[in-house]
C-alpha cells in the first residue's frame, strides 16, 4: 500500500475544502490529512479517492464522503483516548480516522465480506482497531459503556437501545428517518437519568440500517 506525495498534496487540497465547507476541528482535518483514502477506495477508481464524495463499494454499499466523515467526527465531540463505536464498518475509512482521533475504537458491520476487507486494509495501517462482525442497530453490549457512538447508516428512528450503552454525557451521532434520502443528522447526549437530550444537526443521505432496529434484517 503505497503513500505519494501525489496522495499527500491531493489529501491537502481535501482538507482546504473541507475547511472551506466548515470543518473547524483542527484534530479532525489532521486525522483526514493523515490517513490515505485512497487504500479504503475501489482499486478501479483510484484517481476519485480524494474528491468530496460518497463512492459504491461491494454489497450495494459507499465509502462515506470525507465532508460526512469529518461532521460526524466533529460532532462526536470527544478527547483523545474516548471509547468509539462505529456501527457500519464499510470501507474501514470512517474507523481509520477515528483511530487517528486518539480514540479506542469499536466497529461493527453487518456485512462479512466488507469487514474482512476493511480489516486487511485497518490492520496494514493500525493494528488497535477492534472490529466485529454482526448486527449494529443492536450496538455492541458487552464492550460498552462508550463514549460515543456513531452510526454511519440511515435508521428509522432514533436507537433507543444505543443510548443504554452510552456512558452519562456519552454523545450518539446518528442519521435518523424515514426516507435514507432524507435524513436529519442527530446528536443525543445520555443525561444521568438514562434519558437523552436531542439535537438536530443537518441534513444526511445515508445507505440504509438494517438489522433489528433498521428498515431491513
Ligand atoms: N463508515 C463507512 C466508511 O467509512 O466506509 C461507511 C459505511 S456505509 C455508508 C454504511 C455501512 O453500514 C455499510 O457497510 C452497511 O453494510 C453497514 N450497516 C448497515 N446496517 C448495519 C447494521 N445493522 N450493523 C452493522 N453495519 C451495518
Amino acid at each position: 500500500m503505497e503513500d505519494t506525495l501525489v496522495h499527500q498534496g491531493q489529501r491537502r487540497k481535501l482538507v482546504q475544502e473541507l475547511l472551506q465547507k466548515g470543518i473547524e476541528n483542527q484534530e479532525v482535518l489532521n486525522a483526514i490529512a493523515r490517513v490515505p483514502r485512497h487504500w479504503f477506495f475501489p482499486q478501479d477508481f483510484q484517481s476519485f479517492a480524494y474528491r468530496d464524495a460518497a463512492f459504491p463499494i461491494d454489497h450495494g454499499q459507499t465509502i462515506s464522503q470525507p465532508l460526512t466523515v469529518a461532521q460526524q467526527t466533529q460532532w462526536l465531540a470527544l478527547p483523545r483516548g474516548s471509547k468509539v463505536l462505529e456501527v457500519g464498518t464499510g470501507s474501514g475509512y470512517q474507523a481509520a480516522v477515528l483511530l487517528e482521533m486518539g480514540y479506542e475504537v469499536y466497529t461493527i458491520e453487518y456485512i462479512k465480506p466488507l469487514l474482512e476487507k476493511a480489516m486487511r486494509v485497518l490492520t496494514q495501517s493500525n493494528g488497535n482497531i477492534r472490529a466485529f462482525h454482526g448486527d449494529g442497530s443492536r450496538g455492541l453490549e458487552k464492550h460498552g459503556p462508550y463514549d460515543g457512538i456513531v452510526v454511519t447508516a440511515g435508521a428509522p428512528v432514533v436507537p433507543q437501545n444505543l443510548i443504554t450503552q452510552l456512558k452519562v454525557g456519552g454523545k450518539l451521532v446518528v442519521p435518523v428517518g424515514s426516507d435514507p434520502q432524507n435524513l436529519s443528522m442527530m446528536r443525543l447526549t445520555r443525561k444521568a437519568n438514562g434519558s437523552a437530550s436531542e439535537e438536530v444537526l443537518g441534513a444526511a443521505k445515508f445507505v440504509p440500517l438494517k438489522g433489528q432496529f433498521g428498515f431491513e434484517p
